[in-house]
C-alpha cells in the first residue's frame, strides 16, 4: 500500500539539470537569505519555472542557465530559464503558457474504487477543533448530489490494552457502518496521511473494496485555521476513497518533483491538463477554503 502524504508549502527546492552547455546544476531555493534584487531575480526564475510546471512541461524540459554579457555596450549576468535546451522563457511568456493550460482540467483516480455505502468516519478521541474539521469534511461529500457513498462521523474511545487481552480496540457504534475510517490526530508528522482503497475478503470467495481505513494528522494540524483544517480531512478522505493528487505528475502546488503514475487513471468529465486550484492538488497553502472546488465535484459525481 502506497501511503500519501500533504506537505506544507515551505522553503521550495527543485533540482533542475540543463541539458546543453551553458547548462548548470542549479538548486532554486525559495529560503535561502539573499541581497533583495537577487533575492527578486531568483523569485521571477522561480515563479517562470512553477507556471512552466503547471503548464504541464516536466522538470526535463526546463534548465536554468546563466548568462553572462559583457561586451563595450552591455555588463550583466543572471539566470534564464530555458525550455527544451534553447528557448528563453520570460514571465510573460511563462505566465501566458500557464492560463492556457488552466482552460484544461483533469483530476484521477486509482484503479480500485471502493464499494458504494456508508462510510463511517470514526473520531478516535479528536479534539473539538479536529472534530468540527471531520464534521465539515464529511458534510463536503453528503452536500453532493447523485453521489453514491454517504458519511457519517462517529465519536470513538481508545483503548490501548482494551478488549479481552493485549490487542487495542477502538469502541464505537457500528450500526450502520458499511465502511469506517479511523481519524487519528496528535500524530508525530506535518499535514495528512492517508492510503489508497485496498480489497478486502468479507466471506468465502467473496472480495469488496473498502476505503483506506486511516487517516493520521499531525500534531501541527491542529494550530491550523478551521478551513485549513476542513480541507485536509476532506483531501485524505478524498485519497481513502481513491482520488489521486490532481497534480501528481509535477507536484507543481509544492513546487516539487512528480510522482510515479502508479496506475493512475483520468476520470472522464474532466479536461486534459495539470492545474491546482482542485482540494486534491498535493500541496495546500493557508488560504484554503475546505470546500470541493466545481472540479472535484465532477470527478466525484462521474466515479461515484
Ligand atoms: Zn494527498
Amino acid at each position: 500500500m502506497k501511503l500519501h502524504d500533504v506537505g506544507t508549502r515551505r522553503c521550495r527546492s527543485i533540482a533542475i539539470r540543463g541539458g546543453v552547455a551553458l547548462a548548470a546544476l542549479i538548486s532554486i531555493s525559495g529560503c535561502d537569505p539573499e541581497a533583495e534584487d537577487e533575492q527578486a531575480h531568483q523569485d521571477d526564475v522561480d515563479e517562470i519555472v512553477d507556471h512552466l510546471l503547471l503548464a504541464g512541461y516536466s522538470e526535463a524540459d526546463i534548465s536554468i542557465q546563466t548568462m553572462d554579457v559583457d561586451n563595450d555596450d552591455i555588463s550583466s549576468s543572471g539566470s534564464l530559464v530555458v525550455l527544451q535546451g534553447d528557448i528563453h522563457v520570460t514571465l510573460e511568456t511563462a505566465q501566458a503558457k500557464a492560463e492556457e493550460a488552466t482552460n484544461e482540467f483533469r483530476l484521477w483516480r486509482t484503479p480500485l474504487l471502493v464499494n458504494p455505502g456508508t462510510i463511517c468516519l470514526v473520531a478516535v478521541e479528536t479534539t473539538s477543533k479536529i472534530t468540527t474539521g471531520i464534521n465539515d469534511a464529511a458534510a463536503n461529500y453528503n452536500g453532493l448530489s447523485s453521489f453514491g457513498l454517504d458519511f457519517e462521523v462517529r465519536a470513538a474511545i481508545y483503548e490501548p490494552l482494551g478488549g479481552r487481552s493485549w490487542q487495542p480496540v477502538v469502541q464505537y457504534d457500528r450500526s450502520g457502518c458499511d465502511h469506517s475510517i479511523q481519524i487519528w490526530d496528535g500524530v508525530d508528522r506535518q499535514g495528512g496521511l492517508a492510503g489508497f482503497p485496498e480489497q478486502q475478503q468479507i466471506g468465502r470467495g467473496i472480495w469488496i473494496t473498502r476505503p483506506y481505513p486511516n487517516i493520521y494528522l499531525g500534531s501541527d494540524v491542529e494550530g491550523l485555521s478551521n478551513q485549513v483544517v476542513e480541507h485536509i480531512v476532506t483531501h485524505e478522505i478524498g485519497h481513502c476513497i481513491g482520488l489521486r493528487h490532481s497534480d501528481w505528475q509535477t507536484r507543481s502546488s509544492c513546487g516539487g518533483s512528480g510522482e510515479d503514475e502508479n496506475s493512475a487513471v483520468h476520470i472522464s468529465g474532466t479536461t486534459r491538463s495539470s492545474h491546482t486550484s482542485s482540494v486534491m492538488k498535493a500541496c495546500y497553502s493557508g488560504s484554503e477554503s475546505g470546500n470541493l472546488r466545481t472540479e472535484d465535484i465532477t470527478a466525484l459525481q462521474q466515479i461515484y
